[in-house]
């Protein structure tokens, strides 16, 4: 009995052993440690068609879940992840998840998409088409579900950017930018990049039906997207008085809390399945009139 549990002390002074020297690593060590472990986990947030409901895709968001099971905001990692160079690996951990996780749903249905965030370094060298390449290719997903999303900062370069967008677009992906006017972009090389889809930033939605000057601005961005032939993506959206706004001025998709939080991938495919036998049911009542 003495034996017994002097084990069981002895494992539990290790573990609080532990514990504590955890506790005293810089934040670096500790996403170090994190990446080697392989702690990256993704949600899926659903992008919908706003007029229908219908989703389209959905955006991948990574958490890090830590060994207690809590879960990690990406805004707390992903500054310190970009200056140390972790970004990549992170990124490579979300790209696999993705093809872990939707493999299935995505071969099942051609016409919904992934859409990965894209730190600037990766859309600077390229990276990240191999690292796609890599983690997709093995799988039956086809390049034209996996879209790609950068922030303004990621474009700041338009030779280097241009030159990956126009890469990435030859093999069959959609690229968009993220955030749309929270950085410094000037409309010059807006013009010049061969982007895809312009998500507005979530704080402009937000603004939607507050007696507030800024609201005046979403009709301009979206004309001014219209005008550039890029696809608009409402971020952010979390009231019907907000979609109704985005669909009466011709805002096609959204994606916000009105229709989905970020959810796990078993949820976000139960999610999915439900989206599309609703809109098989749809049908049936007008094929019933005849
Ligand atoms: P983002 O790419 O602009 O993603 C949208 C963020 O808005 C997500 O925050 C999402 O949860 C949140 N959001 C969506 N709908 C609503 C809404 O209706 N209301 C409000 N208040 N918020 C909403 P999240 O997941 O915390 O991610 C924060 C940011 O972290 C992302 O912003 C993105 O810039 C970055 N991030 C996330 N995953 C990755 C990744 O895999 N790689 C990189 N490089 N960055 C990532
Ligand atoms: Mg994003
Ligand atoms: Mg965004
Ligand atoms: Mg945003």
């Amino acid at each position: 009995v003495f034996l017994l549990f002097g084990g069981f002390a002895s494992i539990f002074i290790v573990a609080m052993i532990m514990r504590q020297s955890r506790k005293r690593l810089s934040p670096l060590s500790e996403l170090q440690i994190a990446v080697r472990k392989r702690e990256f986990i993704v949600h899926y947030q659903p992008i919908v068609e706003l007029a229908t409901g219908n989703c389209v895709g959905a955006e991948a968001l990574v958490r890090w879940k830590r060994p207690d099971g809590s879960l990690v905001r990406p805004d707390l990692f992903i500054p310190l992840a970009e200056q140390s160079g972790l970004i990549q690996p992170i990124t490579d951990q979300v790209i696999d998840a993705v093809a872990r996780d939707l493999n299935e749903l995505l071969v099942q249905y051609r016409s919904v998409h992934v859409t990965i965030n894209v730190c600037a370094e990766d859309i600077k060298s390229g990276r990240i088409l191999e690292a796609v390449a890599a983690r997709i290719g093995r799988t039956g997903i086809e390049n034209r579900q996996i879209w790609l999303e950068a922030t303004e900062r990621g474009l700041l370069d338009i030779e280097e950017a241009s030159r990956t967008i126009e890469e990435a677009r030859t093999r069959g992906h959609k690229v968009a930018i993220d955030d749309f006017g929270t950085g410094y972009s000037s409309l010059q090389y807006l013009q010049n990049l061969p982007l895809d889809t312009l998500k507005i930033d979530k704080s402009f939605i937000n603004t939607i039906n507050r007696q507030s000057a800024t609201s005046s601005v979403v009709p301009h961005i979206i004309d001014m997207a219209k005008a550039l032939n890029l696809s608009v993506v409402a971020e952010g959206v979390e009231t019907v008085e907000q979609a109704e706004y985005l669909i009466e001025h011709g805002v096609e998709y959204g994606q916000g809390w009105h229709y989905g939080k970020p959810m796990p991938a078993d949820i976000f495919i139960a999610y999915l399945y439900e989206n599309m036998k609703r809109r098989r049911a749809d049908v049936i009542p007008l094929r019933r009139l005849n």
